[in-house]
């Protein structure tokens, strides 16, 4: 059976671009190959975290992971640092990585832009997710669009190791979505929706209130026009809006664009707002449930074992081939 796996931050509220470009399709990927879901704690701390925060966020969002519907008799869910083969794994990886290769990483420059400080951990960061999806033996990762530079560069890690030492590694490849792979800032469409987005408006958190809702999705940044048409170059934010609405009612563009023919963005935002609000209601209401049961702690340390015991294994052989004496 071909493995998956892949994984979300903890650095604060979940939003509807992980959700649409990651979260969402891991529960399709469930049912068909044995997923590993992680939340990867040790990447959030690369930006400062409060330590308070960081502990609710990840018991929250593997919380979430179960509202969605990611099963964990299904799918193994875990917390990246109750295994420390992932740090140790993205150590042996780090020395057979280039200054060079990690200069060129966008999510680096642009995490970085601006910051009076900034951590190595920061710029090592895809070198720890590269270690998440080597340790796994891990043939496909769901990912949104912005991952995928990311994910080349594991790939090409994984191809020089196995040059250099032999086969060890699968090289795995990325999944993206074709369509809304890169769900966008409601107040910045020509950026992507970031949790790390000081703006609260700029995004739609899965566990927002139907009022905060409303008042993101019509304060949303459209046109001076007044049209509902899919032309991401020139009408970016409502191109964005169109996704959603695509997505999350399964509805073609083209049928959007028909439905709202002639009537303004008012109508339409409002039409939205109601989506989204019903959509995620299920959603909040198993959230709800699943943090009442107390069940997270139990799920992410039957988790923890599997994926130690997994990862155990490819770790033992990667050290094998180094050169580590192993007793
Ligand atoms: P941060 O700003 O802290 O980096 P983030 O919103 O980028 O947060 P991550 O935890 O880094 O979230 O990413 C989790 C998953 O969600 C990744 O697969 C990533 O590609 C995907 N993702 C993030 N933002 C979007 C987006 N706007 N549209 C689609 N997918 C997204
Ligand atoms: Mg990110």
């Amino acid at each position: 059976m071909k493995r998956v796996l892949s994984g979300v931050q903890p650095t604060s509220e979940i939003h509807l671009g992980n959700y649409i470009g990651a979260i969402k399709r891991f529960v399709e990927l469930q049912n068909e190959m044995d997923c590993f879901f992680c939340v990867v704690d040790m990447h959030s701390i690369t930006i400062p975290q409060d330590p308070k925060n960081l502990y609710e966020n990840s018991l929250k969002l593997a919380a979430l992971y179960m509202a969605v519907g990611i099963d964990p008799s299904k799918a193994t869910i875990f917390l990246q640092s109750q295994v420390p083969a992932h740090a140790e794994l993205a150590w042996y990886l780090q020395c057979n990585t280039y200054i060079g290769e990690l200069n060129r990483m966008t999510q680096f420059k642009d995490k970085s832009q601006g910051k009076e400080v900034v951590t190595t951990g920061l710029y090592t960061y895809p070198v720890l997710m590269a270690a998440d999806i080597l340790l796994y033996d891990t043939h496909y990762v769901p990912v949104g669009e912005d991952q995928k530079q990311h994910l080349e560069l594991c790939r090409d890690i994984a191809i020089r190791f196995n040059k250099k030492f032999g086969e060890t590694f699968i090289i795995p490849e990325p999944l993206i979505a074709k369509f809304g792979a890169r769900i966008m800032s409601l107040d910045d469409p020509t950026k992507k929706m970031s949790k790390s987005n000081e703006n609260k408006y700029s995004k739609i958190n899965l566990l927002d209130s139907p009022s905060k809702i409303k008042k993101s999705i019509m304060k949303a940044v459209t046109d001076s026009e007044s049209e509902i048409r899919y032309d991401v170059k020139n009408k970016p934010g409502v191109s964005n809006l169109m996704t959603i609405y695509s997505v999350l009612t399964k509805t073609s563009l083209e049928d959007i664009e028909k439905r709202y023919e002639g009537q303004g963005y008012g109508t339409f935002k409002k039409d939205l707002v109601e989506i989204v609000i019903s959509s995620l209601e299920p959603i909040q209401k198993k959230y709800k449930e699943i943090i009442e049961s107390g069940e997270v702690e139990k799920v992410l340390k039957e988790g923890a074992e599997k994926a130690k015991e997994v990862s155990h294994k490819i770790l033992t052989d990667v050290k094998k081939k180094m050169g580590f004496v192993i007793f």
